[in-house]
C-alpha cells in the first residue's frame, strides 16, 4: 500500500511542478502533500478468527480425462479435429412445420429425386438455419449443384463422426466458412430456395462417417437436449 501511496502522490503533483518559463518557484516535485487531501495509512486484511484453513483433500472427485478429437480428413482442409459434444438443439426455431419427410416419395419436380435422403423443414423464407450441434464446417458453398447455398459440419456426437448438411439456403446468406468451428444454434444461413428447390424450405440431410443419409429428424427428435 506504501508503493501505491507514492504513485498516488508523484501521478498528482506534475500540475504543480515548476516549468522553465515559470518565474516563480511555487512548488517542488516532492513536496509534502497536506495531511487531509491523501491518507497513507495502511491497509490490514481481517480475517475473522473462526475462519479456518482447511487442508486440501484431493480425493473427494475424480479427474476424467476429456475424450480425444475425432480427426477426420477433410478434402481442402486436411486433418479436421471434431471435439465431443452433445448439446443438440433444432436446426430451425419451429421445426415441427415440415413437408417431406425422409425415404421414398413421389419427386416433387421432374428431376427430383423419388428418394428423399433429408427431411424438409418450413420455417419460412429467411428464417436463420442453425447448427444442430457444436462442430466444424467442412463445406460452406454458394455453388452445392443441386443443393444451391449448401453448409455441412462435422460434429463428434458420443465419439461417433455425424455430418450434417443444410442445403437450398439464399445466396449471399451464408454466415461462417470452411474449417470455422461453430457452436450448436449457431447461425450458418438463412432459409431460401437455391439448388434444385420448389418453394423456400431447409433440406436437412445427416450421415454417418459411412456416407449413408439417415432420418434426421428421427435423430433430432430423441437427441435434441
Ligand atoms: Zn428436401
Amino acid at each position: 500500500m506504501t508503493f501505491v501511496g507514492s504513485m498516488m502522490i508523484a501521478t498528482s503533483v506534475p500540475a504543480l511542478a515548476v516549468t522553465a518559463s515559470d518565474p516563480e518557484h511555487r512548488a517542488s516535485v516532492y513536496a509534502p502533500v497536506a495531511d487531509d487531501s491523501i491518507s497513507l495509512r495502511p491497509q490490514a486484511l481481517e480475517v475473522a478468527s473462526e475462519a479456518e484453513l482447511r487442508p486440501l483433500t484431493t480425493d473427494g472427485y475424480a479427474v476424467e480425462a476429456a475424450p480425444p478429437p475425432i480427426v477426420s480428413q477433410v478434402a481442402g482442409l486436411g486433418s479436421v479435429a471434431v471435439i465431443e459434444s452433445d448439446l443438440i438443439v433444432w436446426p430451425v426455431s419451429n421445426p415441427e412445420k415440415r413437408a417431406s419427410g425422409f425415404g421414398p416419395r413421389e419427386a416433387p419436380c421432374s428431376g427430383c429425386s423419388t428418394y428423399h435422403d433429408g427431411v424438409d423443414f418450413n420455417p419460412g423464407n429467411g428464417a436463420p438455419v442453425m447448427s444442430i450441434a457444436d462442430g466444424v464446417v467442412v463445406l460452406a458453398t454458394e455453388n452445392g449443384g443441386g443443393l444451391g447455398v449448401n453448409v455441412e459440419v462435422q460434429h463428434n456426437i458420443g465419439g461417433e463422426l455425424i455430418t450434417s448438411s443444410y442445403a437450398h439456403m439464399q445466396y449471399g446468406s451464408l454466415a461462417v466458412s470452411e474449417g470455422q468451428r461453430v457452436s450448436a444454434g449457431q447461425q450458418l444461413g438463412l432459409v431460401g430456395s437455391t439448388g434444385q428447390s420448389t418453394g423456400s424450405h431447409l433440406h436437412l440431410e445427416m450421415f454417418g462417417a459411412d456416407g449413408v443419409r439417415f432420418d434426421g429428424f428421427a435423430w433430432l427428435s430423441t437427441h435434441v437436449s
